[in-house]
């Protein structure tokens, strides 16, 4: 039988934690605090945010949203987030992906200062990440990893496959899974034959984006399926890259979605918040 890994609940106990923290810091007169800038009326985006805002309410961080109109040039976004950057009760600043194509994201990310970068996507993270050192790690290969932990589950030594190189996803977990001495293969869309690549994985993380991407005969059997993909079919539901119910069986550990890695992927946003706002409180190094 497989082990089901429950992102879901295991993000309930961490957030329950973090409440406890956010309890504290209010004790001293601390109030953490989020703040979220969305450009455009992304469908999807939109739901992030607001299961980001929910999250924020339930462990008690303060939140607040800009929301920008698509026509946004790219220098009042960056002066919008130098403003953030220097305002005293913002603890850390999250630019939600996608904004327009005509504005330069890279540039967005990197004008947030590593301090309140909680995405872990300034270039200056990024490294202190590929180093192996105290940073904040992006929150997706972040939660992904409070996984392996909860579940015991050692890279050290294992085959993992990762498929798909985003800088969101695939290559910051490229780096926390070689920090965790695992030996990481990466594919892309350019990838010759993947199907071999994955029958040989001890770990397989999927970051596609394609339904039913990976089938049962790509994986070895009693092997780690970690599935980061969000589809939604057309009958509305959603999905993730893996063909959960022809491959469960063969596998030791995999995670569903919805329930598995999404939860996380949020949590460990608010976990990056508190210890930002410690940081800046100088209770932390
Ligand atoms: P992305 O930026 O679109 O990247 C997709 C990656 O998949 C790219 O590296 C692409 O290769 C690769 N790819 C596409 N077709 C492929 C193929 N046929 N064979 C092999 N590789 C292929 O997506 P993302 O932002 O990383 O997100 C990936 C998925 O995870 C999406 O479904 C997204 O909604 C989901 N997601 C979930 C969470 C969560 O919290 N659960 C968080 C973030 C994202 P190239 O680089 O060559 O184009």
């Amino acid at each position: 039988m497989p082990t089901i890994i429950d992102g879901k609940e295991l993000a309930k106990k961490i957030r329950a934690n973090l409440k406890i923290e956010c309890e504290e810091l209010n004790t001293k007169g601390i109030k953490a605090k989020l703040a979220v800038i969305m450009v455009g009326e992304d469908q999807a985006s939109k739901v992030y945010v607001r299961n980001k805002s929910k999250a924020c309410d339930d462990v008690g961080i303060e939140y607040e949203e800009y929301l920008l109109d698509e026509n946004i040039t790219q220098k009042d976004l960056i002066n919008l987030i130098n403003k953030l950057n220097k305002e005293k009760t913002i603890n850390g600043i999250l630019l939600q992906s996608p904004i327009p194509a005509n504005l330069d994201i890279n540039e967005a990310f990197r004008t947030i200062i590593p301090e309140k970068d909680v995405d872990g996507f300034n270039p200056v993270n990024v490294g202190r990440l590929v180093l192996d050192q105290d940073t904040f790690v992006s929150c997706t290969p972040f939660g992904i990893m409070k996984m392996f932990d909860e579940y015991k589950i050692d890279l050290s030594g294992k085959n993992v496959v990762i498929l798909g190189r985003s800088n969101i996803v695939g290559k910051p977990l490229i780096h926390c899974c070689l920090n965790r001495n695992a030996t990481v293969t990466v594919c892309h869309s350019k990838t010759q034959n993947i199907k071999q690549i994955t029958q040989n994985a001890d770990v397989l993380i999927s970051a596609v984006g394609k339904a039913h991407f990976v089938s049962a005969d790509m994986i070895k059997d009693n092997s780690i399926i970690i599935d980061v993909g969000i589809n939604r079919l057309e009958n509305g539901k959603i999905t993730g890259d893996v063909d959960f119910e022809n491959v469960k069986d063969k596998v030791e550990f995999i995670t569903p979605v919805p329930g598995g890695v999404g939860p996380m992927t949020i949590a460990m946003l608010m976990n990056n918040l508190i210890k930002a706002t410690k940081r800046q409180n100088g209770m932390i190094d």
